[in-house]
């Protein structure tokens, strides 16, 4: 048998999680010389997905699992991933058969929706651990659900006073995920009792750094029992950029564009809009009278619609108000479906960001020091765009009117806000200080190099349970 220690991952569906995995892997292969296998659920795979894996080192593997049955309910994205784990425990549990016999596998790394996969883990005398994507704030509140769940009646969105932790912003419980919503759902009942299980994990990494969540990380080193070691190695962010072939006109397209004058919008791997409320966007995004650059999905009532299939779509610009491309020719620019968003937030030309909160584009956003729009869509963004406005300030926010629409004159002026105006400047120095801070941490001595440094020496020098 290979010596080599070896380390599976184990991300749930969707790009927002398989990124941060990846890179997450190239740091224990590159700088700690493990092996790795990553187990994706839910094949066949999509086209981000294989974009992302050709660019993987040889020992850095990758198995798809087998496609698994969904029940055909309305499901919210949160559940459908939670399920398509548990479903897919029976193929987890033979790959981790085979790996245990032909590799020194020394931990399973599960992602927040995973945890059924913790006790196969220990079937085999591998270590589990856990990989938070989100945020530190996010975590918390995972860990902290189930007491609340006992101590509070009622839903979370009609209390009266938010919810708050030492050293982070107040969230009303309005601004917690869908399945938060309403507590008599089977999701909620399934969320709080993984939760309750995030305990069994010998350890949760977290993607986030001190000097972004710095109340948080504190809340999260709070001694408690059952609750593991926490140790924070972000902001990981995809790395290795692409040669831009794949995209020529739009690269190409921001090389002409003036330094810093382009605001990028998009509403991450899967998160889509009304008809309403993309007319309103294009109206205020051309209204404006800012340079952009926007990633357009087929219009749905459903903001998380192309969840699992962004790149099958079939025309979305024809979704555009009449005589829009015409009109915002030479300082606009459409992309259907999917950009390569590093290539595009690296790029000189990009000055801000309008996006839906998700915490991988929060992050690349930072570590590049651009400013934020925060459109907050499903899942945790809401309430990443409430630390983001109201906490770190990195961010403006629009306001929507009683419909929930965010109309083109507010989008105008906040678009036009944070590209020249006195708010746009202060957010914008403050983001130039976390990209500062983002660095350091993962320098050679920063603190997020230390963390992952104990984690690696742990698993190096350990004997299999
Ligand atoms: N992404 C991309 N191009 C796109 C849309 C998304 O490269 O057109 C990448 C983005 O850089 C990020 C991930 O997909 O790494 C989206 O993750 P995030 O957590 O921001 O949101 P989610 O997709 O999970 O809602």
């Amino acid at each position: 048998m290979n010596q080599t220690p070896h380390v599976a991952l184990l991300p749930s569906p969707g790009m927002g999680h398989l990124i941060p995995f990846i890179e997450l892997a190239k740091q224990l292969v590159l700088h700690h010389h493990f092996s790795v296998t990553i187990l994706i659920p839910a094949a066949p795979p999509t086209q981000a997905q294989k974009t992302v894996l050709q660019t993987l080192p040889k020992t850095i593997h990758h198995i798809f699992l087998p496609p698994v049955q969904l029940p055909n309910d309305p499901l919210s994205a949160a559940f459908q991933i939670f399920l398509t784990v548990t479903l897919s425990l029976p193929s987890i549990k033979h790959t981790l058969a085979s790996l245990s016999t032909t590799t020194r596998l020394v931990s399973l790394i599960v992602d927040q929706f995973g945890i059924d996969a913790i006790d196969v883990a220990k079937e085999f005398g591998v270590s589990p651990y856990l990989f938070f994507p989100s945020s530190a704030m996010s975590l918390l509140f995972c860990l902290h659900l189930p007491k609340i769940d006992e101590t509070v009646m009622g839903e979370y969105r009609d209390l009266p006073e938010p919810i708050q932790f030492p050293g982070c912003v107040p969230v009303h419980g309005r601004d917690l995920s869908e399945p938060f919503q309403d507590r008599s759902n089977k999701a909620y009942k399934g969320l709080i009792d993984s939760f309750k299980r995030y305990g069994r994990a010998e350890g949760i990494i977290v993607n986030s750094f001190v000097d972004m969540e710095e109340g948080a990380i504190k809340g999260l080193f709070v001694d408690e029992l059952g609750k593991p070691p926490i140790y924070p190695v972000g902001p990981l962010i995809r790395t290795g950029l692409s040669d831009g072939s794949e995209w020529p006109e739009c690269l190409q397209w921001l090389d002409d564009q003036p330094s810093g004058l382009v605001v990028f919008v998009s509403f991450g791997s899967g998160g889509t809009l009304s008809h309403d409320q993309l007319n309103e966007l294009a109206l205020g995004l051309e209204l404006s009278g800012q340079r952009f650059l926007w990633v357009v999905r087929n219009p749905s009532d459903n903001s998380s619609a192309a969840f699992f299939n962004a790149h099958n779509q079939n025309d979305p610009i024809s979704f555009l108000p009449k005589g829009f491309l015409e009109r915002t020719q030479g300082r606009g620019l459409v992309v259907p479906s999917w950009a390569p968003q590093i290539e595009v937030l690296s790029h000189h030309a990009t000055g801000g960001f309008l996006t839906h909160c998700g915490w991988n584009s929060t992050l690349e956003s930072t570590v590049h020091g651009v400013p934020l729009i925060a459109w907050p869509l499903f899942a945790e963004q809401k309430m990443n765009a409430v630390m983001l406005t109201e906490g770190l300030k990195v961010a403006l926010s629009p306001k929507s009117h009683e419909l929930g629409l965010v109309g083109r004159e507010e989008i105008a002026e906040v678009v036009k806000s944070l590209m020249e105006g006195e708010e746009g400047k202060k957010v914008r120095q403050r983001m130039e200080g976390l990209k500062d801070a983002a660095a350091k941490v993962l320098s050679e001595e920063g603190s997020s190099t230390k963390s992952l440094s104990d984690l690696a020496f742990k698993w190096k020098n350990q004997n299999n349970i």
